[in-house]
């Protein structure tokens, strides 16, 4: 989809690109034998330290604290609003302190895949990986210096476990304000031909490369349809006419 894009092509009426972020183990235990069924290819964009179970993914963490101290929902989603606007150390340094005392157990949806996992899908010819750092930070709340490591690692760790470097990148949370040009520019060094926001819009040809729009995981099957078919783009385009 990427390489059609930036050829200047025009993608096929509908056409649809299946990403995952993270490198959670359920990709492969219950996404992965439907893609097999169904014949789709998808990208997958590790976190290689959460894939190495070095570094456990920060956000699953405060989750797992907070909801064993009894938090609700609401509550939880205001700690982790609160967590992404501090600069990175900072923000472990919250991390650190709500997880000390937590003896909690990881449930089971929230562990990684494994490396010969991760080879077994990309041997497949279905899967393909891409990076997502190594120890999941919001790249713009990290000195430059920090991202240069966090994309660095996440490359080496990627290359040396599935024989090739990725092409493709996923920003941490991706928002409009979580990457910088800094961030653009180093990846475009590490040989990353393009780089995905979770900005929902429709790809198009003439986007910037390194911030390609994505629509989140749909919570249902209407929603699924109403983003596959274009409904909400034709309803954006409704309310920008009207107002
Ligand atoms: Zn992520």
């Amino acid at each position: 989809m990427v390489r059609h894009v930036n050829a200047g092509k025009t993608l096929p009426h509908n056409a649809v690109a299946i990403t995952f972020d993270d490198g959670l183990g359920s990709n492969y235990h219950l996404g992965y034998p439907i893609l097999k069924e169904l014949g789709l290819p998808a990208t997958i964009f590790l976190a290689t330290g959460f894939v190495d179970g070095t570094h456990p993914l920060w956000f699953q963490e405060v989750d797992r604290a907070l909801r064993a101290r009894g938090a609700s929902t609401a509550e939880l989603f205001a700690k982790l609003g609160q967590l992404k606007r501090l600069p990175d150390a900072e923000m472990r340094a919250e991390v650190a302190k709500l997880t000390a005392d937590c003896a909690a157990a990881h449930p089971e949806v929230t562990l990684p895949m494994r490396w010969d996992q991760a080879r077994e899908m990309k041997a497949s010819g279905l899967i393909e990986f891409g990076g997502h750092t190594h120890s999941h930070p919001i790249l713009a709340r990290c000195t430059v210096e920090q991202q240069a490591e966090e994309i660095r690692q996440c490359c080496d760790r990627i290359t040396a476990e599935l024989g090739a470097a990725p092409t493709l990148f996923a920003y941490p949370n991706g928002g409009p304000t979580d990457f910088t040009a800094d961030t653009q520019r180093l990846l475009a060094e590490h040989g990353f031909e393009a780089s995905f926001t979770m900005m929902p819009a429709r790809l198009v040809s003439g986007l910037t490369t390194q911030a390609l729009p994505r629509y989140g995981n749909p919570t249902s099957m209407l929603e699924a349809e109403a983003t596959v078919s274009g409904a909400f783009e034709l309803l954006k385009q409704w309310r920008g006419g009207a107002a």
